[in-house]
């Protein structure tokens, strides 16, 4: 089992926080691991079902661009075919 550096009580669970993690213009949602006993952080990193949340949404985000895209292209095309077969 191991011990908080700082109080050395042994550690088998920990407290666990949301916290806020900035990276220049980025924030990210991370999360604390904190001592039970004396609440001294033990840990901290970026929240990874957040993230998973996060890259999930910003992917379907950019595929719906895309889908748009798409169809504006499909919508020249037939335009331009049309064009090609009236000549
Ligand atoms: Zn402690």
């Amino acid at each position: 089992m191991s011990k908080c550096p700082k109080c050395s009580q042994f550690v088998s669970s920990v407290s666990l926080a949301e916290v806020n993690v900035n990276a220049g213009t980025k924030q990210w949602v991370g999360v604390s691991y904190s001592c039970p006993f004396c609440f001294s952080v033990l840990s901290v990193g970026i929240d990874p079902v957040a993230l998973k949340s996060d890259t999930v949404s910003d992917v379907t985000d950019e595929m719906a661009k895309v889908r748009q895209d798409i169809a504006a292209l499909r919508s020249q095309l037939a335009t331009l075919l049309q064009q090609l077969v009236q000549r």
